[in-house]
């Protein structure tokens, strides 16, 4: 059996993607003409499904979270022990109502095309009437869902208008754990009238895959091809009927609610080798417990950290991240340098905070990592957290040593007293102190890299479960 179900609880919609496969204009005409079923029908539907064996429900529309009862679904969904998605043009998501729906909901999966606000007008991806998410707020967005605690996917049709596009700063930036790529697919009766100039080949649907294919390094990419998704997708219509594409147009069993769901799904085509070939069945369900494998390096200015970091994460075969790349890559997502990214921090040290929420969220979602973080303790509470001590003349031989001009004790201590000054204003914290780690290492009389790793693998042999 196939365990996961897309249900399509909702046929209104607030943007007007040309390539939407999902308009259902032939539900709200044939039998549904609100578009979607009454709150309690709908709740009994999730039920049955959940009942039938469905491990994982991801709820899609139209737009669904313009329906009021989503969270209502939600709670059924994982009440009956299913783990849940939504699907989101991100257009309601708010920090309130991200917060309300925290308590059911696994996963959000972010619908996202492209950054180019042109690109994003012509294909329709935009809230009628208004003018389309700015880079900026596609960052905001992705900020939001992880500052609260959600795993992130991110969608992306690949289409006419994009197939050329690079996204992979954003990409970078978002670390969505999942990144599905799909091929705009026309599918008669719901968007074959419009989608014709956003047909892609599957050579340039492969091209737009082949320029983000180092992304692998930080998010599971996954392309579907139109062949490898006609008929492998087990989907819900607003009407509650069991609804296939194997033919390249919707096709709908009879409605759950009146024969049930094991006499309405076999009405269906679904291929289940399909399904399993394109990687159907995914840990979606997996642990982010794993919170040993985690471990933070905290610092003085030139003690290592980002050296010995990846030497460490080398070792151990683990991955590593950094919060100044972090910083880099919000800069560069949206469309700044380094510098007035700094400044605009300084005038707003909101923007540092959502960054601070944002980077730990993606080092939670993560095991088997290595972080760069000086406020790593506070922010990953449950990793192996290492601070490097060194003394000031130390640390200016070796910004000297390393070709850094017009460093001097004067200048180490400033920097050094700034990150103090900055993390007590923000947090009231003062990362230097020993009690906040695991171990200190004194790095004075290390002549490199490896003897700190070493060190620190020695104690992590005694610490780690
Ligand atoms: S936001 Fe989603 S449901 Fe709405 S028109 Fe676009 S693809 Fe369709």
């Amino acid at each position: 059996m196939i365990p996961s179900v897309n249900f399509h609880l909702w046929q209104p919609c607030n943007m007007r993607c040309k390539f939407c496969y999902a308009t259902f204009q032939d539900v709200k005409r044939s039998i549904l003409p609100k578009g979607h079923l009454p709150k309690e029908q709908a709740i009994d539907v999730v039920r049955q499904l959940a009942a039938h064996g469905f491990q994982k429900i991801t709820f899609a529309g139209g737009e669904p979270t313009l329906c009021p009862w989503l969270p209502e679904l939600i709670h059924a969904a994982k009440e009956a022990g299913m783990t849940t998605m939504i699907v989101t043009n991100g257009s309601g998501l708010t920090d309130d109502y991200l917060s309300s729906l925290r308590p059911h909901l696994d996963w959000v999966t972010l619908s996202i095309d492209s950054l180019n606000e042109q690109t994003n007008l012509t294909i329709g991806r935009a809230i009628t009437g208004r003018k389309p998410f700015t880079a900026d707020a596609y960052c905001d967005l992705v900020d939001r869902v992880k500052a609260h605690g959600y795993r992130l996917k991110l969608n992306t049709v690949v289409n006419g208008r994009n197939w050329k596009e690079d996204l992979n700063s954003f990409i970078r930036y978002a670390q969505p754990e999942r990144w599905k790529l799909l091929q705009a697919l026309p599918i008669i009766g719901q968007n074959d009238e419009r989608i014709d100039d956003l047909v892609v080949t599957e050579s340039q649907f492969d091209a737009f895959v082949r320029r983000h294919a180092q992304l692998t390094d930080i998010t599971r990419m996954v392309p579907e091809t139109n062949a490898q998704v006609r008929g492998s997708y087990v989907m819900v219509d607003p009407a509650g009927r069991f609804f296939d594409n194997a033919e390249g147009k919707h096709r709908y069993s009879l409605p759950i609610l009146e024969v049930g769901v094991p006499l309405a799904i076999q009405q269906m085509a679904y291929d289940e080798g399909k399904f399993e070939e394109r990687g159907g069945v995914w840990d979606w369900n997996g642990s982010r417990s794993g919170l040993r494998s985690r471990i933070t390096l905290s610092g003085e200015v030139a003690s290592g950290k980002s050296s010995v970091g990846k030497l460490l994460a080398e070792r151990l075969g683990y991955g590593f991240t950094s919060i100044g790349n972090a910083t880099r890559e919000a800069a560069q997502a949206r469309g700044m340098d380094i510098v007035s990214f700094q400044h605009a921090c300084l005038d707003d040290p909101e923007m540092d905070k959502r960054i601070d929420r944002a980077f730990a969220a993606q080092c939670q979602a993560r095991e088997d990592l290595v972080i760069d973080y000086r406020l790593g303790f506070h922010f990953v509470p449950d990793a192996f957290h290492v601070f490097l001590r060194i003394s000031e003349s130390t640390a200016t031989e070796r910004l000297r040593n390393s070709g850094r001009v017009g460093e001097c004790h004067t200048t180490l201590r400033e920097r050094n007293a700034t990150f103090q000054r900055q993390f007590q204003q923000a947090y009231g914290i003062d990362y230097t102190l020993a009690a906040h780690y695991d171990l200190v290492v004194d790095v004075d009389g290390m002549d490199s890299a490896e003897e700190v790793v070493q060190v620190i693998l020695e104690r992590l042999v005694h610490t780690v479960r």
